[in-house]
């Protein structure tokens, strides 16, 4: 596999990297065996936070003995530097290392989160002590707000900025990323495959790979996956008419309100499986009706119990109007029963 720089940085990473949202996903072992392959396949980087359950603590098992073999990147999503700093002490102890190659920043994705992690007292002071100390070597963050990611960019205290990119979400993170290469930051594409919406991962990384200076980390949890990625790299094609004809389709399909699953406005406090719910457009299109209504059942009767409370939406990244869609996708819940025999 080949390996990129990471901006300025002087890291060198494989040209994509493992995302580690998904070990939590699988068990141990498993997770230990995706790992070695991807080791053995080339893959350097590999990128956790601390939000993602027990994602680190699998990630230092399947490296062990192998840290200076990769670049290790995690998060931390306390907003004061007393929270960031007891974070970073909890990934290092988990991650079994006395530094991290990157530490982020997670979700910087509203003006007040952005004002609250500068400010004196805030968690970039806690990054930047743990810099000084040399357990950490860069500092990043991560956001699903352009608008904000670009103030972030600006304030030039950071070395690197992740942020969703595929061919769906491109014109933001096109954005993102040029500002950021500017400025010689290493941009990292998280959520290639969109949060798991987009099926087709030969366009994703093929149009990935039209993007310079890009490293994306994939979320990965079988073998398979991870095979079917590396084979994309190993044997590089260019997008065909075809490729790019079924790319519009998929766009268009989609539309600009789509749920890209990132579990943001969860818990509902009325106990709505609101990502689960939002799946249903696209496996509508995709399951045998009896298998949807066995998987989707529970969740889309919940939506009934939805209060408009309008907690959900305001923590939902993408400002997507969750109440109001979920309303419409009840509406299309009860017209599959109808149209099945279901209800
Ligand atoms: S608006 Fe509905 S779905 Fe959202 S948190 Fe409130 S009850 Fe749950
Ligand atoms: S509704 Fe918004 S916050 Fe919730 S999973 Fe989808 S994109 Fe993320």
């Amino acid at each position: 596999m080949k390996n990129v720089t990471l901006g300025n940085t002087g890291l060198v990473v494989s040209e994509f990297g493992f995302g580690g949202i998904p070990l939590t996903r699988v068990p141990e072992d498993e997770a230990a065996r995706i790992i070695h392959r991807a080791l053995e396949l080339g893959v350097r980087f590999f990128d956790t936070a601390r939000l993602y359950g027990d994602s680190e603590v699998k990630m230092a098992r399947a490296l062990e003995g192998r840290r200076d073999e990769v670049v290790l990147a995690s998060k931390t999503i306390s907003r004061d530097a007393k929270g960031a700093e007891a974070d970073l002490a909890q990934t290092l102890d988990n991650l079994r290392t006395d530094h991290l190659d990157l530490y982020q920043l997670h979700n910087v994705a509203k003006d007040e989160v952005l004002a609250q992690v500068m400010a004196p007292g805030g968690a970039y002071e806690a990054a930047q002590k743990a810099r000084q100390e040399g357990r950490v070597g860069h500092i990043g963050f991560s956001s699903h707000h352009p608008d904000i990611a670009l103030q972030a960019i600006e304030s030039g205290k950071f070395a690197t900025v992740q942020f969703a990119c595929n061919f769906v979400e491109d014109e933001a993170a096109g954005k993102v990323f040029a500002a950021a290469q500017k400025r010689g930051m290493g941009c990292i594409a998280m959520k290639p495959l969109g949060g798991g919406l987009l099926e087709r991962a030969d366009l994703c990384f093929r149009w990935l790979q039209t993007v310079p200076g890009v490293v994306p980390i994939p979320g990965i949890q079988a073998m398979s996956e991870l095979d079917q990625i590396a084979a994309l790299y190993a044997d590089r094609k260019p997008l065909s008419d075809v490729d790019r004809a079924d790319m519009e389709r998929i766009r268009s399909e989609l539309g600009s309100r789509f749920c890209h699953r990132c579990g943001y406005c969860m818990p509902c406090p009325n106990g709505i499986d609101i990502p689960i719910a939002m799946l249903f457009r696209s496996q509508v299109r995709r399951f045998p009706a009896q298998e949807l209504a066995r998987l989707s059942g529970r969740a889309m009767e919940a939506i009934e119990d939805c209060e408009q409370c309008g907690e959900c939406e305001a923590r939902c990244p993408y400002e997507l109007p969750i109440p109001e869609m979920l309303g419409e996708i009840l509406n299309e819940w009860r017209d599959f029963q109808a149209r099945h025999g279901l209800a």
